[in-house]
């Protein structure tokens, strides 16, 4: 029987072309690997038959596990049934449980049955029926002789996402000849790619040279995949995991699915404590990244947005001195900023953010890219500087992290 690693084939014109990014893909692809089934080839077609079966065919060739998504709707540009049954030599016929289950959600719809949905309803002879239950495309399961598997699934992402994980994960789970690969991605904010790479490898020795290290820099920060195969594969990990942690210190704020945000709201939660932002380039990014956490009602209060300096004075109370003395990008507003939105909206901390986001505005002594960061609670102020670069979006996502990650750490230094 051939190796159990697996092939991904994409369908649709629309992935050729780059209007629709292939996200299936890589889903896919994180999936299998979670599951220890190595990814060794990613092809995608356009909605042609015989490019269709080349894929499948090529998939079969490599290894045991060809995962297909596309394809399957209802409209005759929709070729993948069609392409999987000549891969097999099979005739397609309909299945009536699953056009019976069509027409049902049509009649709970209220609508008609579309046309085409006797097309939805053909499955390959050989192919076993996974169910939709988002849609109206079921995916399609082929097991061969020899263990060859072939598996069909809707592009549409949500529906391929709720088949693959109702029903191919539990038959990939029972397919003996997994390896067992642990991976875990530790996230880190703040610090450079170099200076990360630089730190973790200062002291290698003692890293188990079994842990493949990976560094995929980011706007937010430097993410660290470690990858482990082997039985004792998740002690390893955590091993490795605790020696990155040793290195990098505070920089790092969480692993696999944290988010910077929700790593400080769950701190501010834990702390008790509620914070107020004033922004002034960052427009209220801050804010906005700050209230994509559920529950973030019981630790933030609100904020201004300061872009004039009318508004810093009036609604913040920055001194006009300040503002003419030091001008708007400076460590002295910044200050004030936090001070300013602390006092006026009565929260325990005050966070602020004041820069030139760019490409306009920048003068020799602050070039575009300068951001002042400023922090107040019961304890006193402070401010940091960041000097990044020329793209104005750029610059405001990377001051809003920073901003979001200067709290953090003064969070967990107190
Ligand atoms: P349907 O039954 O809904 O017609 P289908 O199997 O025919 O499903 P497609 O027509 O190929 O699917 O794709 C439907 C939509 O799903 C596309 O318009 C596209 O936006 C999205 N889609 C398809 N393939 C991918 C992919 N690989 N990654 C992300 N989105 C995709
Ligand atoms: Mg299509």
């Amino acid at each position: 029987m051939t190796k159990l690693i697996a092939s991904i084939v994409t369908v649709g014109e629309e992935l050729l072309i780059g209007q629709v990014l292939d996200t299936n893909a890589a889903y896919l692809a994180a999936e299998l690997t979670r599951l220890g089934i190595p990814v060794v080839r990613s092809l995608t077609v356009g909605d042609d038959k015989e490019a269709i079966r080349g894929a499948l065919a090529e998939g079969m060739q490599h290894g045991r596990l060809t995962v297909l998504t596309g394809g399957l709707g209802p409209t005759p540009d929709d070729v993948s049934r069609e392409a999987a049954a000549a891969l097999i030599g099979s005739n397609l016929s309909v299945d009536a449980d699953v056009l019976a289950a069509i027409k049902r959600r049509f009649a709970l719809l209220g609508r008609d049955v579309p046309a085409g949905s006797e097309r939805v309803a053909s499955v390959p002879d050989g192919f076993e029926v996974l169910p939709n239950s988002k849609g109206t495309a079921p995916g399609l399961w082929y097991e061969g002789d020899t263990g060859s598997i072939v598996v069909l699934m809707p592009g549409v992402p949500h529906e391929m996402r709720a088949i693959f994980s109702e029903h191919v994960i539990p038959r990939i789970r029972a397919l003996r000849g997994r390896s067992v690969i642990e991976q875990r991605t530790l996230l880190t904010a703040g610090m450079g790619e170099t200076t990360v790479q630089r730190q973790i490898e200062s002291e290698s020795h003692l890293l188990d040279p079994g842990v493949v290290v990976a560094y995929l820099p980011r706007l937010h920060g430097v993410r660290i995949r470690l990858t482990v195969t082997g039985e004792d594969a998740s002690d390893r990990l955590d091993a490795a995991e605790r020696y990155v942690r040793v290195k990098l210190g505070v920089a790092v704020y969480g692993c696999d699915d944290d988010t910077l945000e929700g790593v400080v709201g769950h701190l501010l939660k834990w702390r008790g404590l509620t914070v107020a932002v004033a922004e002034s380039c960052t427009g209220g990014l801050v804010l906005d990244k700050l209230t994509n956490i559920s529950g973030s009602s019981s630790y933030v209060m609100g904020g201004v947005v300061a872009y004039s300096n009318v508004v810093k004075q009036h609604q913040l109370g920055v001194d006009a001195d300040a503002l003419e003395q030091f001008g708007a990008v400076s460590e002295p507003v910044a200050m004030q900023m936090a001070e300013g939105v602390r006092a006026r909206l009565g929260s325990d901390l005050g966070l602020s953010v004041t820069g030139i986001a760019g490409p306009s505005g920048g003068t020799e002594e602050k070039p575009v890219g300068t951001v002042w960061i400023g922090y107040a609670d019961d304890q006193g102020t402070r401010a940091v500087k960041h000097q990044f670069g020329r793209g104005r979006r750029r610059n405001k996502e990377k001051s809003a992290i920073a901003a979001i990650n200067f709290m953090r750490q003064i969070l967990l230094q107190s």
